[in-house]
């Protein structure tokens, strides 16, 4: 580990001023970081903690909805009973996520800004355009499992790897920001990651000296949430692929069909055209194949990962007739 200055955050302010800083990054959980920081893949000459700032409320909102502090831990958020109520697919996908004892570390506000844990990104040894922008990219012609096979770049076919974000994107979820200039900007979570496109080193759209305050749930609707991860193993591992599901039906029909992908793409995978082709349609196979169709509509595998175009196409059969059984 390189040397660093660590300085507190007493307030939101203070955590932007760090922020600002060119050489400084923030921690809060630590569960990503310090992993980086240990290998070297991130050498902070400032490391800001944002600990004790607040920002770890869950909160009504007027309306009905959720807010949900960027500071609250993944447990915290996972056991609350109105996420576990009103939003189940959320708390499910915290609880597919890490372990116990890293949920109870982990920040909402870490969790989405978590970096890929490609090998080739996780040594520095190794070639990576994101790391080092202009070295190459080793998962290209490399070892390449766990890589994307949707919105990829001939410069970076990393994942993204959490759960939570794939559940929040489904759910129609925002993330609330705090500028450089203190006002307040709001994105929704499915436009907050970025693709690798020609900047793979920029995983999300946050600026420097902006940092997460919160995320913001709707009101629940009435539907079937569904979170189904295909990993390795059954605990402690990053979706090969995984799928959110909020899914509604009126007299035998899709009335609802909010779905979104982890594990296939550099961001959280949502594409509108599913839910436009699923709305209004009765559910039958044939529909199903559609629906993958669409999924995968320029899907390409690397070599190690050529089994998620498959895998992806199973999976979403899967979910969508175990939400046709749920409303049966
Ligand atoms: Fe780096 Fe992306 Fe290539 Fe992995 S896939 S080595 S993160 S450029």
């Amino acid at each position: 580990m390189r040397p660093f200055q660590y300085q507190r955050a007493h307030s939101i302010g203070d955590a932007a001023a760090i922020a600002a800083g060119s050489e400084a990054m923030l921690i809060a959980g630590g569960t990503n970081l310090l992993d980086m920081m240990k290998l070297q893949v991130a050498t902070p000459a400032q490391l800001g903690d944002i600990g004790r700032i607040g920002l770890d409320g869950i909160q009504d909102l007027a309306g009905g909805g959720l807010r949900i502090g960027a500071l609250a831990t993944n447990t915290a958020t996972a056991v609350h009973p109105r996420v576990r109520t009103d939003y189940p697919v959320l708390a499910r996908a915290i609880l597919a996520g890490a372990t116990q004892q890293l949920r109870n570390k982990a920040t909402n506000g870490g969790n989405l800004c978590q970096r890929t844990r490609c090998y080739y990104f996780m040594n520095i040894d190794q070639p990576c355009n994101k790391r080092d922008p202009g070295s190459g990219c080793g998962a290209i012609g490399g070892v390449n499992k766990l890589h994307a096979v949707l919105g990829t770049s001939d410069q970076c076919i990393a994942t993204y790897p959490g759960d939570m974000a794939v559940a929040l994107t489904a759910l129609g979820a925002k993330v609330v920001i705090a500028t450089k200039g203190g006002a307040e900007r709001t994105v929704p979570v499915g436009d907050f990651h970025c693709l690798p496109g020609d900047t793979p080193w920029r995983d999300n759209v946050l600026e420097r000296g902006e940092i997460i305050l919160a995320v913001t749930l709707p009101p629940p609707v009435a539907a079937t949430q569904l979170y189904r991860k295909v990993r390795e193993r059954s605990s402690y591992a990053f979706a090969l692929v995984s799928i959110a599901a909020v899914i509604a039906f009126d007299g035998g029909t899709f009335a609802r069909a909010d779905l979104a992908f982890g594990g296939l793409a550099h961001k959280p995978w949502h594409d509108p055209r599913i839910s436009d082709l699923l709305v209004g349609q009765a559910p039958s196979p044939a529909l199903f194949d559609q629906v993958a169709d669409l999924l995968l509509e320029g899907a390409e595998g690397h070599g190690d990962n050529d089994f998620k175009i498959p895998l992806a196409r199973r999976t979403l059969h899967a979910v969508l007739a175990e939400a046709v059984e749920k409303a049966a």
